[in-house]
């Protein structure tokens, strides 16, 4: 195969493909052919900054070594946040780079900083990183204006894929071996307007924008693969893991002040602390689903932001006690506890077992391998999204069980095919299965375009018996350490 485009969607979900199509969004993406030559694509954790590499490196979080926005430092007892630099194996498009293959990258995560290479046209503007950057220098000025565009503001979005369009019009004139693009379309839009989930048609500009470069990477470069990092859904049940440690005496609480942990840098964002009886009453009497909830959606956050240029966020007025805790659930998506006294690891997973509305709940070791293991929680905890439980904040906020509605991501992303040449990959093979997981992506990749895969990949014999070629393997992992010692931080 001469060249594949991977255009990855964020948070685009399996469940919602049918229905999209029917919906006549985005008439090219959804087309009758590409349903059919759609998968189901799992994420474990359903979370942007390690998803995104699994699927493009082929390794889990144990060996890529990012496990979500944020971790927690044992030894210091402080949140720290993940960026590149903890990156520790190669994407798929390092990789081809490295075996001297061209390749355009746009939005890797994560994102920030980035790690030039000869091969490689990288361009990072859109997901996490504090300022826009690319290599060569020059493509931010020449294709985007400079601000990070969010979908819920349409004409800047549109700008930025009018960018990117011209980028793609001038690159293309000399197609590479893989043009592999992320937007944080349309995950950012789900987030802070939920409706557009059920009713894209509301972004129909968007979607159409989006679809005519699909069609252009169709038409030019022929084979072109969707593909998204988890799902989105509503769920109806949160779950509070800090207030099982409570009740449980594997952890003690006390008033939040300076210390409440964010799974985002903490200068992004303003808390509002509220006292967990307030915040029953509100729940309770549906006051927050029905009122507060969607005017601070749509008002007053947005218009905080405006001002400030910070997140706005609510949160329990008590918190965790990080220094006289056996066990904690440090921040949002932690997706699991940390188990600060050893002792207590196995009463821990025991008394976190008996709860319902947890799909998942194991020793690390059990789930994820590798070297970086020692960044993921003790004790993995992933809620039953597909029953409607979603985890919560670590607020402490006196149930376990809290009824409000929550849109959130879920663990079923997507896989579209929609190739020219099929002849290195098993589709029968593929369609037999009932889902993928998302480290196959990558590798499935390499293999269609003929590139040795990493020695590290997981699911070797899954890849094996989806690829029709013989696969030979090859240490990544030393040039790349190399190559981040390159890291371009600032423009
Ligand atoms: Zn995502």
């Amino acid at each position: 195969m001469d060249a594949i485009a991977v255009l990855g969607l964020d948070a685009l979900p399996y469940r919602y493909l049918k229905i999209y199509a029917e919906k006549g969004i985005a008439p090219n993406i959804f087309k009758l052919q590409n349903i059919h030559a759609s998968y189901r694509i799992r994420a474990i954790p359903p979370i942007t900054p390690a998803s995104w590499p699994s699927i493009m490196s082929g390794v889990n979080p144990g060996k890529h070594g990012i496990f979500s926005f944020s971790g927690f430092d044992k030894k210091t007892k402080k949140v720290f946040y993940y960026n590149a630099s903890h990156l520790m194996h190669p994407r798929i498009t390092e990789m081809i780079a490295y075996e001297g293959g061209t390749v355009l990258s746009v939005n890797p995560i994560m994102d920030y900083p980035i790690f030039p290479h000869k091969n490689l046209t990288i361009v990072s503007n859109m997901f996490f990183t504090p300022k826009p950057l690319s290599y060569p220098k020059n493509l931010i000025d020449k294709y985007f204006s400079t601000e990070v565009p969010l979908p819920k503001n349409k004409t800047q979005y549109i700008k930025y894929l009018d960018g990117l369009e011209a980028l793609l019009e001038d690159y293309l004139q000399n197609p590479p071996k893989l043009i592999w693009i992320n937007l944080n379309f349309p995950d950012a839009l789900y987030h802070a307007i939920p409706e557009t989930l059920n009713n894209p048609e509301k972004v129909s500009q968007i979607w159409r924008r989006i679809d005519k470069i699909y069609l252009m990477l169709k038409e030019i470069i022929g084979n072109v693969i969707i593909v998204s990092d988890h799902g989105f859904s509503r769920h109806e049940i949160r779950i509070s893991i800090n207030d099982i440690l409570i009740k449980h005496n594997l952890a003690a609480s006390k008033s939040a002040r300076e210390e409440y942990l964010t799974h985002k840098d903490p200068n992004e964002f303003r808390i509002v602390k509220i006292n967990p009886r307030v915040m029953r009453f509100l729940m309770k009497t549906g006051l927050k689903d029905r009122f507060i909830s969607p005017v601070v959606r749509r008002v007053v956050k947005p218009l905080y932001e405006k001002l400030t240029k910070k997140k706005l966020m609510f949160g329990s007025s008590y918190y965790i006690d990080v220094h006289n805790s056996d066990v904690i659930y440090p921040t949002l998506n932690s997706f699991g506890v940390y188990v600060l006294n050893s002792d207590k690891l196995e009463q821990a997973l025991s008394v976190l077992k008996q709860y319902e509305g947890l799909s998942i709940v194991e020793y690390k070791g059990k789930i994820f391998n590798g070297r970086y293991l020692d960044r993921i929680p003790d004790i993995v905890i992933i809620p039953d999204y597909d029953k409607g439980y979603v985890l919560g904040p670590p607020d402490i906020v006196g149930s376990v069980y809290n009824k409000t509605i929550t849109y959130d991501h879920d663990l079923w992303g997507s896989m579209i095919l929609d190739l020219s040449d099929t002849d290195s990959i098993n589709l029968e093979y593929l369609n037999s299965l009932d889902y993928l997981e998302n480290m196959m992506v990558g590798p499935i990749v390499q293999c269609m375009l003929g590139y040795p895969l990493s020695i590290d990949v997981d699911s070797k014999s899954l890849i094996e018996k989806s690829c029709n070629r013989d696969l030979s393997y090859k240490n990544y992992r030393g040039k790349f350490l190399v190559s981040k010692k390159l890291a371009v931080r600032k423009t």
